[in-house]
Order: C-alpha cells, then sequence, then structure tokens
C-alpha cells in the first residue's frame, strides 16, 4: 500500500473488507555502508540479504531483539546517505538523485518489512513496544526525506532527456510524495508538519494498541452451554479452548473479530446470547475505560484536517485523492451515492423476508442487527434450500488452496506451484510455496498463515517480504495471511463459502505482486493507488465460482465426491443472497470515512457517536438493523491502518472489477488468451504507467456502473 508521508513506516494494521494490502515499502532509505559497521551489526540477520532464495527472511535466525540494532543502524546509514545526495555538488541527474534515492536504505527496508509484517501477523509485548518506540522516530526520519528541500529542488531541475517511461514515472512518483509530504513549505510550516506527523504516527500506534486489548477484552464468557445453542462441536471447542487460553478454565469464550457482525450469531439460536455477542462487538471501544478508542481518534481526525490546511487544501480527502484513480472526494463520493439508493432499497426487501420470517415463528419482536445473520441464514434455506453447513465439508483448506486457487491460477495465467517445507517460517502454521511461471522458470515465493491467533490483527491481507525490481535483482516474497478458526488437533479444516472466496481474494493480491515487472521497487507491483489496488483481488474472486474451477475443488473432505451439482446450482443462486445488506454496510462505513475526512473547519466536528449518527441519517442509512461494517470506535482501516479518506477506494476497484470481468466474458471467458491479456494489461504493470490509461488499454473502454449494479443483483 502506497503512504504518502510514510515511506519506511507502515501502520501494521493490514485489516480489509476481506483484506487490504499492507506495503512497507522500503524506496527511500539506502545502501550499506560497512565503515559505519561495528562487529555486532555484522551479525544481525538484516545486515546483509538474506541468502535465502530470493532473499526469503531468514525466520530461523531472526530474534526479536534484532530489530533495535537493525533500525538504529539503517537510520543512521540512510540518514548519511540522505544527506550526501542533498548535498551533492554535482548538477542533478536521474542517476545522482533519483536512483540514488531508490537504491538507497536497504537495511532499513529488509527490516522494516519483516517487523511490520510479524506485528501484524504474530506480534507479541517486545514487537508491539518497539512498535510504539519507533513510530515517531520513522516518521521523523520520513519527514527528513520529504521536506528535504534540497533534494526537492534536484528533483524538480532533472533534464529528462533519453529517459524511459519508466524512469519518468519514477521521477513523477517520487515529485509526488514530496509535493504530498510538504516539501514545498516554508521552514515553519516544515516544523508544524513534523510534529503533526510525529504525533499523528504516534496516535495510530496508540490507537491499534487500544483497540486490540478492547477486541480480546470485549471477548463474551458464557458458563452454560444451554446459552451457546446452535453451535457446531467444533466451535464449542474453539470456544471452549479461547476460554482455558485465557485463563477461564472450564467455560466458553466467544472471541471478537474485527467487524460488527460477529460469525458465531448466525448460528446461535438463542437471542440474549445473540444480543450479548453484538453488543460486546459494538461497545468493545467506547467503554470509558484504558481502551476507550474515542479520544484518541477525534484527536487524529483533527490533526489531519490541520494537516490538510498547511497544505493550503480544504480537507484531508481533497489532499488524500489527488494521486488516485477517483481524484477528488466528490468523485469517490458520487460512486458511493450511486451504490447507496439501491443497496438501501434492496436492504429493505431483504429486511422484509427476515420480519416476515420472524412474523411467522411468533417471535413478536422486530428484527435487530443481531438477528440479522440467524435469520438471514434461515430465509436463505428456505428460498434456496441452501444450508452452510451442508456445504462447509466440500470446503477443506488445503484442498481449495491447491485444487481450487491454485488451479485456477494455473488455468488462467498459466502458472504452478510447488510446496517447500525446507523454508524456514515465524511460525509453525505457516506454509511456503515456490511459484513457476508458464514457461516453467521459477518466479516468486509464496507463505500463507490460515489461522487465527490472539496476536494476529483480525481480517486478511496479502503482504511482500521482499518486493520485486530488475534494479536490485529481486524477486517477489510474498505472505497471505488469513483468520481461520484453527481446527482442533486431527479435525480438518472446513471453511465456509465466504471463506473461500476470501483465499481467492487474497490470492488475487498475492498475482498482482508475482506478475510484477518494473525496474523499480517504488512502482512495481501492488504499489498502486488505493482505489487500483483492490481491483485484481476482488476479480480473482469470480474464479471461486467458476464452473470449471468448482467442481475441481469443491470435494468432498472425507469421499473426495465432488460437489454435486444441485448444490453448485444453489451456491450460484444464493450468491447474490443478502446482497442489499453487505453493500449497505460497506457503503455506509465508506460514507463515515469520507465524511471523517471531509471535515474543513473544527467547529463541524462533534463527539464521535454524535458525528456518526449524523452522517448516517444525512445519507440515508436509516435502517437500524444494517448498522455499518465498521463502527468508528474500532474502524481500524482508518484510524490505526492506511485507509484514511480510502475506504471507498473497494467500491471503486470493485467497478473496475464488475467492468473487466464483462469484458472477459464477452470475449471467451476463462481462456489463457484472456489471462495473459490481463496480466499484460493490469498485473504486470504496477504503477509504472497511468492506471486509468493501463484500465483503458485492456478494456478498450473506460469503465460503467452497469456491470457492477448487475453483478450486485441491484439490476436485471
Ligand atoms: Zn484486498
Amino acid at each position: 500500500m502506497k503512504n504518502i508521508t510514510s515511506v519506511v513506516l507502515l501502520s501494521s494494521l493490514g485489516l480489509g473488507i476481506s483484506c487490504s494490502t499492507m506495503k512497507p515499502t522500503a524506496s527511500t532509505p539506502m545502501k550499506d555502508s560497512t565503515t559505519m559497521a561495528d562487529a555486532s551489526i555484522k551479525s544481525n540477520p538484516f545486515y546483509k540479504k538474506s541468502s535465502l532464495q530470493y532473499q526469503a527472511p531468514e525466520f530461523d535466525k531472526i530474534k526479536d531483539s534484532d530489530f533495535k540494532p537493525a533500525f538504529d543502524y539503517g537510520l543512521k546509514v540512510n540518514e548519511a546517505e540522505i544527506e550526501a545526495i542533498a548535498n551533492n555538488k554535482a548538477a542533478p541527474t536521474f542517476e545522482n538523485t533519483i536512483l540514488a534515492l531508490e537504491n538507497s536504505g536497504k537495511v532499513l527496508g529488509r527490516a522494516t518489512m519483516v517487523f511490520y509484517n510479524l506485528t501484524s501477523s504474530n506480534t507479541n509485548p517486545t514487537l508491539q513496544k518497539i512498535e510504539a518506540d519507533y513510530a515517531p522516530i520513522f516518521a521523523a526520519h520520513n519527514d527528513k526525506i520529504y521536506l528535504n528541500s534540497s533534494i526537492f529542488n534536484r528533483i524538480k531541475a532533472i533534464k529528462t532527456e533519453g529517459l524511459d517511461a519508466e524512469d519518468l514515472r519514477l521521477i513523477e512518483v517520487y515529485k509526488e510524495r514530496f509535493e504530498l509530504a510538504g516539501a514545498d513549505l516554508t521552514d515553519a510550516q516544515k516544523v508544524k508538519m513534523k510534529k503533526i506527523n510525529a504525533e499523528l504516527a504516534t496516535l495510530s500506534t496508540v490507537f491499534a494498541s487500544k483497540l486490540l486489548e478492547a477486541r480480546k477484552n470485549g471477548a463474551v464468557l458464557i458458563s452454560d452451554v444451554k446459552e451457546l445453542d446452535g453451535l457446531s462441536p467444533d466451535e464449542l471447542a474453539a470456544a471452549k479452548k479461547d476460554a482455558t487460553d485465557s485463563g477461564h478454565d472450564g467455560m466458553y469464550q466467544l472471541t471478537l473479530l474485527n467487524t460488527t457482525q460477529q460469525p458465531l450469531l448466525q448460528n446461535l439460536k438463542n437471542r440474549a446470547t445473540r444480543e450479548k455477542l453484538f453488543k460486546a462487538s459494538w461497545y468493545r471501544a467506547e467503554k470509558g475505560d484504558a481502551n476507550d478508542t474515542r479520544a484518541t481518534l477525534e484527536k487524529i481526525a483533527l490533526l489531519r484536517m490541520e494537516k490538510a490546511h498547511l497544505m493550503g487544501k480544504k480537507s484531508y480527502a481533497e489532499l488524500n485523492l489527488l494521486d488516485q484513480m477517483a481524484k477528488t472526494p466528490e468523485n469517490a463520493l458520487h460512486l458511493l451515492s450511486q451504490l447507496a439508493t439501491p443497496a438501501v432499497a434492496q436492504a429493505k426487501v431483504e429486511e422484509a423476508d427476515i420480519q416476515a420470517l420472524i412474523d411467522s415463528q411468533n417471535g413478536g419482536f422486530k428484527v435487530e442487527p443481531w438477528d440479522w445473520n440467524f435469520y438471514a441464514e434461515q430465509v436463505r434455506k428456505a428460498k434456496y434450500d441452501l444450508d452452510e453447513n451442508e456445504i462447509k465439508p466440500y470446503f477443506e483448506v488445503n484442498t481449495v488452496l491447491e485444487k481450487g486457487v491454485f488451479y485456477a491460477a494455473k488455468e488462467f495465467y498459466g502458472i504452478t506451484f510447488k510446496e517447500r517445507p525446507d523454508l524456514p517460517v515465524y511460525q509453525p502454521d505457516v506454509k511456503a510455496y515456490e511459484v513457476f511461471d508458464r514457461d516453467g522458470k521459477s518466479i516468486a515465493i509464496y507463505y500463507l498463515d490460515f489461522f487465527t491467533r490472539s496476536n494476529k490483527s483480525g481480517g486478511a491481507w496479502m503482504n511482500n517480504f521482499v518486493n520485486q525490481s530488475y534494479l536490485d535483482g529481486t524477486k517477489p516474497v510474498i505472505v497471505n495471511v488469513f483468520n481461520f478458526q484453527k481446527p482442533a488437533p486431527g479435525k480438518p479444516s472446513l471453511i465456509s463459502f465466504d471463506d473461500v472466496t476470501t483465499m481467492f481474494h487474497e490470492f488475487g493480491h498475492s498475482l498482482h505482486g508475482m506478475f510484477a515487472s518494473q525496474k523499480y521497487a517504488t512502482i512495481s507491483g501492488t504499489s498502486v493507488p488505493r482505489d487500483f489496488v483492490e481491483f485484481p483481488s476482488q476479480i480473482n474472486e469470480f474464479f471461486a465460482l467458476e464452473p470449471s474451477v468448482l467442481k475441481n475443488y469443491a470435494l468432498q473432505y472425507q469421499t473426495k465426491e465432488p460437489i454435486p451439482q444441485t448444490l453448485v446450482d444453489k451456491i450460484k443462486k444464493a450468491s447474490k443472497f443478502n446482497e442489499g445488506y453487505s453493500t449497505t454496510e460497506l457503503v455506509s462505513a465508506a460514507t463515515l470515512d469520507m465524511m471523517w475526512h471531509s471535515v474543513t473547519d473544527k467547529s463541524q466536528f462533534k463527539p464521535t457517536l454524535e458525528f456518526e449518527k449524523d452522517v448516517l441519517k444525512k445519507y440515508g442509512f436509516t435502517l437500524e438493523a444494517v448498522p455499518p461494517r465498521y463502527h468508528t470506535p474500532y474502524f481500524a482501516h482508518i484510524w490505526g491502518g492506511g485507509y484514511a479518506a480510502g475506504y471507498y477506494a473497494y467500491m471503486w476497484s470493485d467497478l473496475l472489477k464488475s467492468d473487466a470481468w464483462d469484458y472477459i466474458t464477452k470475449h471467451g471467458g476463462m481462456t489463457r488468451e484472456n489471462g495473459d491479456r490481463f496480466r499484460k494489461y493490469i498485473l504486470s504493470v504496477g504503477n509504472s504507467k497511468d492506471l486509468n490509461v493501463a484500465y483503458k488499454e485492456f478494456a478498450e473502454r473506460n469503465p460503467s456502473i452497469a456491470p457492477l449494479l448487475k453483478d450486485k443483483g441491484f439490476t436485471k
């Protein structure tokens, strides 16, 4: 993920809708300098390039205690190199300025890329402490680079004759970063900007830590198993284990996930338990205790506005959308409003169906958010005769991976995979694969981390450990992280169809990383605007339901029988079910984000809960049973992660995805020819060209909203 103000520092919360990509892009900092190295740093695993294939991290050697010295040394070297670029007496050239920047910061880059992956997926108090300690240091370091007017002036003076298109794009991207960071500001303004950035970095880390604690503490403890009627034996076993792990032996613990809705709500028959779990989720971070996030996020919103003002922009949203495909908050809000009206209308139809079912059972109550998924599941069964527990046995996680996700990639792109149990991993459950291109050449290393842990952030995401770059001679080393329930020992991991879709989604990001073909890491692979980055992942979701793929991977885990056609038909028919609900919860969350960051004057701020209520009312999100996917106090994407004024990006990517799939289906569907075309124009270009242009080259037109509304079932 591209991060304007922070290249080295990357906030560690890679949560997503079903995901997000996080990119601790190590593009700015610098070269090793042996003169500065003492003996102890020379034995640090980040000091030199890893000796493993494609410089895959040496997890068998890396210790928590290695990060601090690697950071300190990396920062010192980096500072010296930045100074050298700024003070170079020679006339500025592409080589002595842009390439010098691109070649810098290698030690810091290696260390931070591993570090921020670990703080997201396998953290501990030591790493959390280092993360908090270094957040302001990295922010300040970043400012030293991007607020450096000598370097900025050099960049502006570079003669561009003889440079190729990718060189020119790299200059453009660096120039934009310096501009957006405030390199054009006066010295007094820069001092203010540095202060704001340091405060923001600290506040984001504080927010993330509070939220992690709030999520842990928000878990619901149940002593009487009768209150958990409806949960499967596996779900009960997991709840029992979670309770034991948190020191409540003999009880059951319902652990919170990061979203408003909690998966167990679908199965819990006891309405009081459902209400308890939902409220534990909704109120998790607004209890007035040490983990209440409201004061922190209000400070973040205010500081972001002040930062935008300093840059001469009306709002943070305006500032943050300058380098995006959408360009302006108005364009983004226009897309959201085109979706909101049909989505809410559809959710009302779904609500009526659910209420009718409750009434037919003499429920005697009005549907509330904690009832929605429980009854929606029954409506789905009645309407489509589809039972989640009937289909789960066909989705064993490893089979879905190898015979589904990998199979689709082989059919469409011609690539193949080989498991690499010899490569060291950061946690015993992590698996490693090597990826081979259509001509059999090895192209990437790919890790998978499937199961949820209490020291892992919620959601699912993709990330690079090593970025592809011809300049550096590096190939992509990539990880996908998920939060699937870990099965009891000896049991298979059977996942829902939603989880299956998430696997295809995350792998779409991985393909975007694996097919990267750029000279420069800064504009390689998934280092693209936020409103483009979800496009490759979302389009890969289509393969989950592609008949030839589905038949290959959906095998009953005991008998290996393929899924019956009747069930396939039902899954396809049911795939648009509840789309009114899910689109409304996403679009309302995106609208909240955009409005928090569209504030142009301090007087427009209100206390968190009041602000949220007003926005939802103003934009027509009035269905009480359909709350936003993230309630402001736990909206980690925007307060702790890199999605501020950017959550709409998922919907922007959605627009591209539907339009592109429309193109593919009209040109023969899942053919190698289409796969090669998509790879050539979309997956392999990184950010090496204007992506509005790249899209048009692929689809031979600009995207329109009609295919998206059709995919969602909002139009016929
Ligand atoms: Zn994603």
